[in-house]
């Protein structure tokens, strides 16, 4: 017989299991907790968009349209993309069903799949999970703080450490303008040194200039900054943000090169970073985004969000051990005699909400134990002839090693107290 290869999952996506699934469903818990208590509502908008879509927000000139769609046509023969983030998507559903009718501001959070083909590397797929809060049709410098105060929570929730808030402020349509001017009048004469992508942003998207990697911090130290060329408003505006988040106690550092990736963003962007990460150390970045719906058909209508990489929180939450807070497990051993008590029992405990493991091979308590241990149960349960007489049973905390007699009524109560729960 002709033997048959292994197929592997597309390169620069990957299958979630095991640890990292537990860690990024507990994330996820936290993240739609946090959005929720802040009166956010979950969006779920479709995974594919046509192709125009991001070319009119996301913008022609950036990586992500340039480089990294997965674009095709489709059989009715229209451009269509995998969506490649997902902010593009809520403001075209704002416009498609007129949502500026609703008392304003919107306030959406949503989670889902991204594409990307960009080079696979440590915090980079092609496929990779987005969280994301947007908060739609006011241009309070409140609303700024609020959603910077959203991803502060997380890591607060989440008990995360070594993160830092940058932040800076790109300004609007008119102080940018008179800066790019000013950007590209210092960088002239420089233009044979810069790497060959900068040469092209210096025509198409000179700012992106300030956060190329590539550029020495020599450069970077000679190029005006952003803060000191905006209007009287956009600076209002910044000053504002920064005194919000003073109040409400958020550390933050001003970032003179902080851009960001995407056209849409206007006045305030920030991100997270985290020292853990490596080379791709945004965990979440975000900013405003005030002319995005108009440039989408809506009425002039600003906005602000920010939108976070599951895979590079799961990172984070490995390398720094957090603990998935429902793994623990009640395993249940018994002998056959009393097997339908403990059916009895596995099916109270599940209804109590706790995840239960019965036994299925069976044999001695002692093998029953070791596969108990395998599994890394918290609590092992045994049942026996003598435990039906009783009407109770007894509770091994495998950790401890520690064993105690609890009668059947009790247990929800002993496992509660056990868990501080
Ligand atoms: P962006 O949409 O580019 O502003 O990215 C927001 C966040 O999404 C980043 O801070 C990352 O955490 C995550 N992210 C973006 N691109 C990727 C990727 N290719 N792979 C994994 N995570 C990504």
């Amino acid at each position: 017989m002709k033997e048959k290869y292994m197929i592997t999952s597309v390169k620069g996506f990957k299958d979630i299991y095991g640890e990292d699934l537990e860690l990024f469903k507990t994330a996820r818990k936290v993240l739609e907790e946090i959005a929720e208590s802040f009166a956010y509502e979950e969006i779920i908008t479709p995974i594919i968009e046509y192709s125009e879509l991001f070319e009119r927000s996301v913008g022609i000139d950036t990586d992500i349209v340039e480089k990294e769609m997965y674009t095709f046509i489709d059989k009715s023969v229209r451009s269509v993309t995998l969506r490649p983030e997902i902010t593009a998507s809520v403001a075209r559903s704002y416009v498609e069903h007129h949502f500026e009718t609703k008392p304003l501001p919107l306030r959406f959070y949503y989670f889902g799949h991204c594409f990307r083909y960009e080079k696979p590397q440590k915090g980079r797929f092609r496929g990779f999970y987005q969280f994301g809060v947007e908060a739609i049709g006011d241009d309070s410098p409140l609303l700024d703080a609020e959603v910077i105060d959203i991803g502060y929570n997380i890591a607060k929730k989440l008990e995360l450490k070594n993160l830092s808030v940058k932040i800076n402020s790109i300004g609007c349509r008119k102080c940018r303008t008179i800066y790019k001017e000013k950007l590209k009048e210092v960088l002239e004469p420089q233009y044979d040194e810069l790497c060959e992508d900068c040469k092209k942003r210096f025509y198409t998207n000179p700012l992106r200039i300030l956060d190329c990697k590539k550029e020495s911090p020599e450069l970077k130290d000679i190029l005006p900054k952003m803060i000191d060329y905006l209007c009287d408003d956009c600076k209002k505006h910044f000053d504002s943000v920064l005194d919000y988040l003073q109040k409400m106690n958020i550390p933050f550092e001003i970032d003179n090169t902080l851009v960001r990736g995407l056209d849409y963003y206007t006045r305030t962007v920030f991100e997270v970073i985290s020292s853990d990460l490596g080379a791709q150390n945004a965990l979440l970045g975000g900013g405003r985004y005030d002319y995005l719906i108009e440039e989408l058909g809506g009425r002039p209508t600003p906005a602000v969000g920010f939108a976070l990489g599951m895979e590079r929180l799961v990172e984070i939450m490995k390398s720094q051990g957090v603990v998935r807070r429902d793994k623990r497990l009640i395993y249940v051993a018994y002998q056959q005699t009393a097997f339908e008590r403990a059916i009895f029992i596995t099916e109270k405990l599940r209804n109590y909400g706790f995840k239960v493991f019965l036994d299925v091979k069976n044999g001695s308590f002692k093998n029953q134990t070791e596969r108990s241990a395998k599994r890394n149960a918290e609590f092992t349960i045994f049942i026996g002839e003598e435990e039906v007489k009783t009407g109770s049973v007894v509770v091994k905390n495998m950790g401890t090693k520690e064993q105690k007699q609890v009668n059947i009524d009790d247990l929800n109560g002993f496992f509660k107290e056990q868990r501080n729960v």
